[in-house]
């Protein structure tokens, strides 16, 4: 149009008619134009025609439609028809082959040439290259798409929401009925993130399949326009068959060079790829590949970030707990369900794998993972839990696949726990502390959760770097408490140690002692700080020898076997039980001064000894007198009689008396004797012990009685006193076996009274003054002098003597006989 825009203005119109005007036209159109006889032959062609490439002489002669795409020829050859029989069309498209072989498309009409007649003579065809505008419009739309991509780049929250979009683009932009994105998971397999159309089972059987090797460099699309003829292995091509695809496209998702993934393009039918399609795609697939790699990118920093805060919560959290048990809990409650669905702590234990923590995110499988342990716990041999503790090396699956749960090598309990449990992925890594592997951290993914990927690897090393110091510094706590505690409780013995009643010393191997409590101090009569560092033989001698002759026992102590040794303390000699037990530092002797229990013992051996003699005595002349009275045979007289039933009742008098003596020793012992305390005449008292004397006493011994003027009456049980008296005087008299005076006196002492009973007898030597008063006690318990006695008398007399508030004592030199006093205030 602008070509004819030339014409002078002033020539139109009688200038039409002129055939030169209407070459100039044609000549200068841009349009394609031809005339065709009825046969559709080209009889004109315009010189736009050069513009294909053609030469407008070559085209005179030839059929139109040879110039026309063979899809076209339909319609075309029908327009022709049309135009023949004298209508016009218009603006029907077409593509025209270039003389290159190629074609432009054209917006083709058509107009008859009618003769004079009115009869159709021919026909003019014109024809306008759109392809630019095709083309444009085809960019336009791409643009169109890329951006709407683009948007969705800018909006999408996750990479398969920018997948999906994508796979949207694609069908609308490209036209395809079907298309689908997988991106290479974390060993480079092909995995399904977005599609469009496309069944379960088909995605499931085609999961992991690339026409590229992962590590392809510029991989290139791969175009199967026929299924049919694609290559494809028999069961594959049968499953896209069954899909109902005829045609599919593989376009590689690349950047930076490397392979990300593949989109797929399907088509029903068998199809060319045109490039148009693939170039549409292609635009798409490049946005897409850096935008997915920004994804993963921001992705990863996202996750890094959500690492670094996790790891940094774990430090905090686990370096509050210094509890084991609280630690382990920690440690689990952040792996799960953050990091993965489930978590496993075993710890070495006294050489051992023991199973600490365990927690699933899902019960039920929590409960799989337990009958999983249970049928194959961490000890067991081969298990991943050993290897990694054993090499202190990370095992990582990042995928297991559904045929390894089915292993039919499984055991039955095993195998049922893993099919319900159901791990897509798992790893291991060693607790590792101080350089020690204190166990092994185990955690995966299960069904219905993305796998752990190399990324989350690193974390959970880092974890278990953490875990393990938290283990490790709980367990140095527990060491720490336990050892504060056995040494506290050490304090605590060695405390106990200064109050015990018994003797404690430690004695080390080299024999020098290391710990002498205040009862081995008092026992002894050596102080701690004369004989700590040295050895016992130094101070202590007698001890040493006695030491020796103990037999030791192993710690810990047994039923210990104690020996009662006389030991010289201090120039006496005294009894002393001593236990040995010997331990690693050397030995601990534990001992007692037993002087006095077994003084006791003695004296009780004694009392029944002289108890038995002293009422076998009279038991036997009582048994003698009246066997005598029986007999028939002898004939008795009155006197003698008299004489014998006389000793009868004399000596039961006696044996009554040696067991009143016992009786009232007991009572006094019991504390239940009361007094009668009243005003008695001291003279009188004494009068009458030495009038019941006379009846009894020898021939040898001379009783008398010497009363000081005036002595004044004493506040006493009358009875009482009496006794104290009698007892005295039996004494004296017993004890003077040789015979001898026997003097009682009384006499004042200021505001006191005091009675004196003195003989001539055995007397008592000083060393013996103080023990005679004690029950039982007897000087001569072997009676070698003859005397008998129960060795009660001076016990019941000091007793009574005690609760009348008086005082009794002995002077004796041991020779030359003895003095016994008795002193009671004066009454009044
Ligand atoms: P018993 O006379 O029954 O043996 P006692 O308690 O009366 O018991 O006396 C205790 C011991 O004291 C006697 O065994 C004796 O050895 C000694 N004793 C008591 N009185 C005298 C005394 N007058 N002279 C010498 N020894 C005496």
């Amino acid at each position: 149009v602008s070509e004819t825009s030339r014409i002078d203005p002033s020539a139109v119109g009688a200038p039409l008619d002129d055939p030169r005007v209407h070459r100039a036209v044609l000549e200068s159109s841009q349009d394609l134009i031809v005339t065709l006889d009825l046969g559709g032959r080209i009889t004109y062609a315009s010189p736009s025609w050069q513009r294909l490439g053609h030469r407008t002489d070559d085209l005179l002669g030839r059929h139109a439609l040879d110039l026309v795409h063979p899809d076209d020829l339909e319609g075309a050859g029908a327009a022709l028809a049309i135009v023949t029989t004298g209508e016009s069309l218009e603006a029907i498209p077409l593509r025209v082959r270039r003389a290159d072989g190629t074609y432009a498309d054209v917006e083709a009409a058509g107009t008859p040439l009618v003769g004079d007649d009115g009869a159709v003579t021919g026909l003019v065809g014109t024809a306008r290259d759109v392809s630019e505008r095709l083309a444009l419009r085809g960019r336009l739309a791409e643009l169109g798409v890329v951006n709407r991509l683009a948007d969705a780049v800018t909006r999408a929250r996750t990479l398969d929401d920018l997948l999906q979009e994508a796979v949207t683009a694609i069908i609308e932009g490209v036209g395809t009925s079907r298309a689908s994105v997988l991106l290479a998971d974390a060993e480079g397999v092909m995995r399904f993130r977005a599609w469009s159309g496309l069944s379960d089972e088909y995605r499931r059987a085609t999961d992991g399949h690339s026409p590229w090797p992962v590590d392809a460099v510029d991989p290139q699309p791969v175009l199967v326009a026929d299924v049919a003829h694609g290559g494809f292995d028999t069961e594959l091509e049968a499953v896209i068959r069954r899909e109902g695809i005829g045609a599919v496209a593989f376009i590689p998702l690349v950047h930076d060079g490397r392979l990300l993934g593949k989109f797929m393009l399907y088509e029903d039918e068998p199809h060319e790829w045109t490039e148009a399609e693939i170039r549409l795609c292609r635009t798409i697939s490049n946005h897409l590949g850096s935008s997915a790699a920004r994804f993963r990118a921001r992705g990863e920093l996202r996750a890094s970030h959500r690492r670094f805060e996790l790891l940094a919560r774990a430090s905090a959290l686990l370096s509050v707990s210094l509890d084991v048990d609280r630690t382990l809990d920690t440690i689990a409650a952040l792996v799960v369900p953050e990091l993965a669905s489930y978590c496993v702590v075993d710890l070495v234990r006294d050489g051992a794998v023991v199973t600490v923590a365990m927690d699933h995110e899902e019960p039920e499988k929590a409960a799989a993972l337990r009958r999983l342990r249970a049928a194959r716990p961490a000890s067991s041999e081969g298990h991943p839990v050993q290897h990694v503790i054993a090499s202190g090396e990370t095992m990582f699956r990042p995928s297991i696949a559904d045929a390894s749960l089915d292993d039919p090598a499984h055991e039955s309990d095993f195998g049922e726990a893993l099919r319900a449990l159901g791990p897509r992925s798992a790893v291991v890594v060693p607790l590792v502390a101080r350089g020690h592997i204190l166990g092994a951290l185990s955690a995966g993914t299960t069904d219905g959760r993305p796998r752990l990927d190399p990324a989350d690897v690193g974390l959970f090393e880092e974890l278990g770097r953490r875990a393990a110091v938290a283990v490790d510094n709980a367990f140095l706590h527990l060491e720490m408490r336990r050892a504060r505690e056995e040494a506290e409780g050490r304090a605590h013995a060695a405390e106990a140690l200064e109050f015990v009643g018994d003797a404690v010393a430690l004695v080390d191997t080299r024999g020098v002692v290391r710990l002498w409590n205040p009862a081995a101090a008092a026992i002894t009569l050596v102080p701690a700080e004369d004989v700590l560092g040295r050895r016992v033989e130094e101070r202590l001698p007698g001890l040493a020898a006695a030491l020796v002759q103990v037999p030791l026992q192993p710690a810990p102590p047994g039923e210990s076997r104690v020996r009662t040794l006389p030991v010289d303390v201090g120039g006496t000699e005294r009894w002393v039980s001593i236990s040995g037990v010997r331990f690693l530092g050397g030995t601990v002797y534990a001992f007692r001064d037993v002087s006095e229990e077994r003084f006791v013992e003695r004296l009780k051996s004694d009392f029944v000894s002289t108890v038995s003699h002293e009422l076998r005595t009279p038991l036997a002349a009582v048994f003698g007198a009246a066997q005598t009275l029986r007999r028939a045979d002898l004939s008795l007289d009155a006197p003698q009689r008299d004489a014998l039933l006389e000793m009868i009742a004399g000596e039961a008098d006696r044996l009554a008396r040696i067991v009143e003596d016992i009786l009232l020793a007991s009572r006094l012992d019991a504390g239940t004797v009361t007094l009668e305390v009243e005003q008695v005449d001291a003279a009188q008292v004494a009068e009458q012990v030495v009038g019941a004397a006379r009846s009894y006493a020898p021939d040898t011994v001379a009783l008398a009685l010497e009363v000081e003027e005036g002595v004044p009456p004493v506040d006493v049980d009358r009875d009482k006193i009496r006794q104290v008296l009698a007892n005295l005087v039996e004494n004296a008299i017993k004890y003077s076996p040789d015979g001898g005076r026997v003097l009682l006196g009384v006499a004042r002492d200021g505001d006191r009274v005091r009675f004196t009973v003195t003989d001539e007898g055995l007397g008592i030597p000083p060393g013996e003054h103080g023990r005679i008063w004690e029950k039982f006690y007897r000087l001569d318990p072997n009676l070698t002098r003859g005397v008998g006695g129960t060795g009660l008398g001076l016990y019941i007399c000091r007793e009574l003597v005690g609760q009348m508030d008086g005082r009794i004592w002995v002077e004796s030199t041991g020779v030359g006989g003895s003095t016994f006093a008795v002193e009671f205030a004066a009454a009044g």
